[in-house]
């Protein structure tokens, strides 16, 4: 069956480098077939040829004039049609024969992810095929601090259940950061984590115990580190996402 999975995250992680980079690995490691989706209608430049481009149709200039929007409001306004016009976008992809549809987001997390279109975009995808998860891309330079890595696992989980899917949370940009806090991965590390932000108030308290709970029902409690642009990690993502999708292995 086919695996598909939507790439998340905030404006300017590496959604779209990394969509493309996963596709390049999946050809080029496991020869397999892709299928690429762009659902960015305002990008100027992805770094991969699409399979199904939103842009072919929706013209956000247009929009744009049409209901005399500024660059946010186009930008919700177009959500709001692709979200109506979602099984009519999508119908076609049950007849296309692939291994992986890989669906890249809008820049603007916010936007789809808060919206109607976040939900219609999951609903089609789940016709489509039982393997769906995505994958939450985060900037490495946002992950300093031990609350920092409490806020991946709080996102992640929130996200999963918006989407109800599995979300696999993924460190970008590895190859700007000289080292990072948290080296191994979530399970060993829990302690670190808890035990550095434990004490720092009843906020702390509250943290760790909410990582204690997310912890113990987590799936994936690995967090890959990633470069897209350099293609490191994308090998232990893959695994992730394999393991997700075909519900055969142990994560930790
Ligand atoms: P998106 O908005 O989430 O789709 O982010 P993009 O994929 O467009 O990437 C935003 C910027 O970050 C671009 O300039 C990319 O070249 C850069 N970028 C993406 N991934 C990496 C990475 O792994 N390492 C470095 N150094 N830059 C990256
Ligand atoms: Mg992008």
């Amino acid at each position: 069956m086919v695996a598909i999975i939507i790439f998340l995250g905030p404006a300017g992680s590496g959604k779209s480098s990394l969509t493309s980079s996963y596709s390049r690995w999946l050809r080029e490691f496991l020869g397999a077939r892709i299928f690429i989706v762009n659902l960015d209608p305002a990008t100027e430049f992805i770094p991969y040829k699409p399979d199904l481009d939103i842009r072919d149709l929706i013209d956000i200039h247009r929009i744009s004039k049409e209901f005399g929007l500024g660059p946010n409001g186009v930008l919700v306004k177009a959500m709001d049609i692709i979200a109506n016009e979602m099984i009519y976008i999508f119908e076609d992809l049950k007849y296309i024969d692939t291994d992986f549809i890989l669906i890249d987001t809008p820049g603007q997390m916010e936007v789809f992810i808060f919206r109607d279109i976040a939900i219609k975009l999951v609903n089609e995808l789940k016709k489509l095929s039982n393997n769906v998860v995505a994958v939450f891309v985060l900037d490495a330079d946002v992950i300093k601090r031990y609350e920092d890595y409490a806020f991946i696992s709080i996102m992640s989980t929130a996200l999963q259940a918006r989407m109800g899917i599995d979300v696999v949370p993924v460190i970008n940009k590895i190859d700007l950061v000289q080292s990072l806090l948290i080296v191994g991965d979530t399970i060993s590390d829990i302690d670190i984590v808890i035990e550095n932000i434990r004490n720092k108030g009843l906020y702390g308290e509250m943290l760790s115990n909410i990582l204690n709970i997310i912890w113990q029902y987590a799936k994936a409690t690995r967090v890959p580190r990633v470069s897209a642009k350099e293609f490191i990690g994308i090998e232990e993502l893959h695994r992730i996402i394999h393991e997700l999708t075909c519900s055969c292995g142990d994560l930790t």
